[in-house]
């Protein structure tokens, strides 16, 4: 046999281990892990010498094309981002505008002629007066679901059980935002309109680490009456991650993830960078840092995600005289992969096998793309990603792909970068370049 491509001479890293093996890719699917002298001859060969390998990364919360915001981030600039971050599949979230099924068709078609990197999708944002339409999205191949818990896409808690049992019928996920909105509408009245705050501290003052500890902990309520599956979205704090590690110890069927902004930077960051990190929920302090690697390394927090969520820079800069203003959200799909390695694995914060099991393997299996995602298997797909764990970068947003042209990570030096992204056995990108064209990524349809 013969194989299309070949990387050989790396070592390879499971959530299990770390081995010395090479893998051969044909028809865009794994057909043989070995060692040399076990692997076939291939049409192509990528020599990873020194070098790491990793499956793919998924980042299974992004928002990368709303039709009405593209000026932002599309398939076709979000997607490059990605394959030269090392990220193989793009789980899209909605933005703003609502995503059902035939929103869903519209985007498939869409992400199938422009997107460079595979690709799946959230529904969204739901309301209960959505319920009928689960079946069809499901059918669709797209099984999660994701729902606001506070403005702007509130659901009261009624909805949300709701929501949660129609969804688990269909086996699905519900994504949900945690944030009590009482706790939130008292706090931002408080800070806006008693206090008439707009500096660039307000947002932050307004969401206290209570409303996220409040709402997971009614979830958590609700995942264990009704037997839905509830996935906790960008998770920010020491109260959340006891809340988790205590659910999962129970047995409920909860999981979580977190972000690299909130395990990099803290509210005093935002004194440098102000409006530039405005996200919601809010940075936290360094306490709740330390609470998320170690919910990150002891299995707490499933996976880490970006909710890349870029605004132009117009959409920030106003946050300086008006932080209610701007634009809440970053730009992050690119670094993802780039500050886990540095942050994580070099600083010794959470093993290399980790890594693999929080950003690929952990996504697949929770959104139902494992084991043809997320890990390196035969008969997966050809996804990987080839790391030099010396290489040191400067990140900069002139050697970045996002539209928006900014990065809070400018000037920050990172150990660890991905130098080659394949996908399906190609490759799409080599130290920056991107070498696949628009089309080349597919929808992946949830399977679980
Ligand atoms: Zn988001």
């Amino acid at each position: 046999m013969e194989a299309d491509l070949v990387v050989k001479g790396g070592k390879l890293v499971t959530p299990k281990e770390v081995i010395e093996a090479g893998v051969a890719v044909k028809d865009g699917k794994i057909v043989k892990i070995a060692k040399e002298p076990g692997l076939p001859e291939a049409g192509e060969v990528v020599k990873a010498d020194g070098k790491v390998i990793i499956p793919g990364v998924i980042d299974a919360h992004c928002h990368i094309h709303d039709p009405d915001y593209t000026y932002r981030e599309d398939f076709e600039s979000g997607s490059k981002a990605a394959a030269a971050g090392g990220v193989t599949v793009l789980i899209d979230m909605p933005l703003v505008l609502t995503v059902l099924s035939d929103m869903i068709k519209r985007k498939i078609e869409e992400g199938e002629r422009t997107s460079v990197v595979d690709f799946s999708f959230h529904a969204g944002m739901m309301k209960p007066e959505y319920l009928g339409e689960i079946p069809a999205i499901a059918s669709l191949g797209v099984k999660s679901f994701k729902l606001f818990t506070t403005q702007p896409f509130k659901v009261d808690w009624e909805g949300v059980r709701s929501i949660v049992g129609e969804v688990s019928k269909v086996n699905g996920v519900t994504v949900v935002h945690a944030e009590d909105d009482e706790v939130i509408s008292e706090w931002v009245r408080r800070v806006k309109e008693e206090e008439g705050r707009k500096d660039v501290l307000a947002h932050f003052d307004s969401r206290p680490a209570e409303a996220e500890g409040e709402a997971i902990r009614k979830l958590i309520e609700i995942s264990e009456e009704m037997g839905g599956h509830i996935h906790i979205a960008h998770m920010t704090t020491t109260v959340g991650t006891v809340l988790v590690r205590d659910a999962k110890r129970r047995g409920i069927s909860v999981t979580a993830e977190t972000c690299p902004q909130y395990l990099v930077f803290t509210r005093r960051d935002i004194e440098r960078l102000g409006p530039y990190l405005k996200m919601t929920p809010p940075l936290r302090t360094r306490d709740d840092v330390i609470s998320l690697w170690k919910g990150l390394a002891d299995g707490t927090i499933d996976m880490v995600v970006t909710d890349h969520a870029p605004g132009t820079r117009e959409e920030k800069e106003v946050g300086w005289k008006d932080i209610w203003k701007a634009w809440g959200g970053i730009p992050g799909v690119e670094t993802l992969l780039p500050i886990m390695l540095s942050e994580g694995v070099n600083k010794g914060r959470i093993t290399p096998m980790k890594l693999v099991e929080v950003m690929c393997q952990r996504p697949a299996e929770v959104f139902g793309l494992y084991p043809r995602k997320g890990t390196l298997k035969e008969g997966s797909d050809g996804d990987l990603v080839i790391v030099d764990m010396k290489k040191e970068v400067t990140i900069r947003a002139g050697i970045l792909h996002y539209k928006v042209g900014w990065t809070p990570y400018e000037g920050m030096k990172v150990v660890g970068y991905p130098e080659e992204t394949i996908i399906r056995g190609k490759v799409v990108a080599e130290d920056g370049e991107i070498l696949a064209k628009p089309g080349y990524g597919r929808f992946v349809a949830m399977t679980r």
